[in-house]
């Protein structure tokens, strides 16, 4: 750039007057300066404009994010207090049950009352909430622990209550009970282990409990003799029988169809004699009905 002074020309159309501008080149520098700076501020603003607008954008959704995160976590906060709720209302039932059982164990009773309304600490809901959580699974699973102990021990008293004989085998009339008694055979007095229920020969004779038979085979003196072996330390024995109907180690169960009365072995008659033993020692069957 060499001259001095530049002549700006405006030319406006349909038009012969020209307007012209001479500038002088330093004139014209400054122009050209403030023209860059202008252009350059603008941007700048616009830039910062636009950023500043992007951030308030994604302030709001942030902000709305974290609303409905506060939200999600009072519902899950909510839904966890339900389950506390229910939680302890299991725990009361077990407890009474296992006092019904007559079961103890000292951390369940130690976890009676436990839960009541839970407070949230908010300064670290999310910590709270898990720290909740695991405190509800150990629950849970000290829970599913006492049940099953429940169950066993129901399970126990079901078979132990189905292994106690109960009533009599067979219908008939008891000629003879438990105790000293003058023996028809040798008229001397003896002691007699069970009961004799007089019935016709042929007459079904069921099992009063459920065991195995442990023996079904002529005894001296028993004649055709079926023991049955219940557990818990429980035994009854049918004598005299004319049939059987089970064999040694058979299952069965109360009720079920063992032999037929009959007058085997040592007997004066049709008749069943019927014992009950336990750790082999007779017991008087009248506590057994
Ligand atoms: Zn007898």
């Amino acid at each position: 750039m060499a001259a001095k002074k530049y002549t700006l020309l405006i030319i406006p159309e349909g038009s012969h007057r020209v307007r012209r501008y001479a500038l002088p080149r330093k004139k014209l520098q400054c122009i050209l300066v403030a023209c860059v700076l202008a252009a350059t501020g603008l941007f700048a603003m616009t830039t910062d404009y636009v950023l500043t607008n992007l951030d308030q954008t994604e302030l709001a959704r942030l902000r709305e994010e974290n609303q409905q995160q506060r939200s999600d976590l009072q519902r899950l906060v909510a839904g966890l207090e339900g389950l506390q709720r229910e939680m302890t209302l299991l725990s009361q039932n077990d407890a009474k049950v296992r006092v019904m059982a007559q079961l103890t164990r000292s951390e369940s009773d130690a976890l009676v009352g436990v839960g009541g309304p839970p407070e949230i600490d908010n300064s670290d809901s999310f910590s709270e909430v898990q720290r909740r959580i695991d405190e509800m699974r150990r629950d849970i699973d000290m829970r599913r622990e006492s049940q099953e102990e429940i169950q066993g021990f129901l399970n126990d008293q079901r078979s132990m209550l189905s292994a106690i004989p109960e009533g009599l085998p067979a219908k008939g009339w008891l000629t003879s009970s438990f105790g000293m008694r003058t023996s028809p055979f040798t008229g001397k007095r003896k002691f007699h282990e069970g009961f004799d229920i007089a019935a016709r020969t042929g007459t079904p004779v069921y099992a009063t409990a459920d065991g195995v038979v442990s023996k079904a085979e002529t005894v001296p003196g028993y004649g055709k003799l079926v023991v049955v072996d219940h557990g818990y330390g429980y035994r009854t024995y049918y004598g005299h029988n004319s049939k059987f109907y089970v064999r040694t180690g058979d299952r069965i169960k109360r009720g079920d169809l063992i032999s037929a009365v009959g007058n085997t072995g040592r007997s004066t008659g049709s008749h069943v004699h019927y014992e009950v033993r336990r750790n082999d020692v007779p017991l008087n069957p009248k506590n057994f009905m």
